[in-house]
């Protein structure tokens, strides 16, 4: 089995090619580790071994991890289903938060960081294959969701991000992530108050390389890098 420094850098140079074979330097994708079930000294070693940001699911496992400097050195993502009542923990403890996906949920980020003082940036998450029970705004709703992303105060939008269907098929993503592709650039082209479409965040262990080719310049992996999970 690797060490997590052998698998980031293994990761790395898949990245590289990819970014080459769609016209961009590697440094041009910020590559996330999901940390989640992972403990402290693990993600330590992640952060040692050049990972551009740590993403956590959970705001009570993040909030642990935390406490025990497990994210000292790079920034923290949250990339879970975020529940209202723990936007609290949340903002202000990381960079990005990079699945917003209600226009309540956008509400409570703005109001908490207005009460701390900051600027929370986020991604709008989007269910691109429409499915029932996943997390994500859909695509028809997130002209709605972006206007009211910009017009909220204490928050400033970075992008878009995807957690397309899981496909047995090899490339079976594609799709999924050329029309995240055409979304992101649709809204590069209008003018809104308070965003920046930077960042595009899809691709995970099994599809970031079809992903950085269909355009993403974010990608969040875990298994690859910390090895497989087991699921209680
Ligand atoms: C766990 C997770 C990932 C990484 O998944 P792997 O298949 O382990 O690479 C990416 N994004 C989100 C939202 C996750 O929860």
């Amino acid at each position: 089995m690797n060490t997590i420094s052998e698998n980031v850098m293994i990761v790395r140079e898949m990245i590289a090619g990819a970014a080459r074979a769609s016209g961009r330097a590697p440094e041009d994708i910020t590559l996330v580790a999901a940390a989640k079930q992972n403990p402290a000294e693990r993600v330590r070693e992640a952060i040692a071994a050049g990972v551009d940001a740590v993403g956590e699911n959970r705001a009570q496992e993040m909030t642990e991890k935390l406490r025990a400097g497990a994210y000292d050195g790079a920034p923290l993502h949250f990339i879970g289903r975020l529940q209202t009542n723990k936007v609290r923990y949340v903002v202000g403890a990381c960079a990005l938060i990079e699945s917003a996906d209600s226009l309540k949920l956008l509400e409570e980020i703005g109001k908490r960081a207005v009460s701390l003082g900051i600027t929370q940036e986020i991604l709008l998450e989007v269910n691109i294959g429409r499915e029932p029970g996943k997390s994500g705004v859909l695509p028809e709703n997130l002209e709605e969701t972006l206007e009211k992303a910009a017009s909220t105060r204490g928050i400033f939008t970075r992008g878009l991000m995807s957690v397309p269907p899981v496909s047995a098929q090899n490339n079976g993503n594609s799709r999924f992530f050329d029309d995240m592709m055409k979304l992101f650039v649709d809204i590069q082209g209008k003018k809104y108050d308070n965003v920046d479409m930077r960042f595009l965040s899809m691709g995970m262990s099994d599809s970031f390389r079809e992903a950085i080719l269909s355009g993403a310049n974010m990608v969040r992996v875990g298994g690859a890098i910390f090895g497989a999970r087991t699921y209680a």
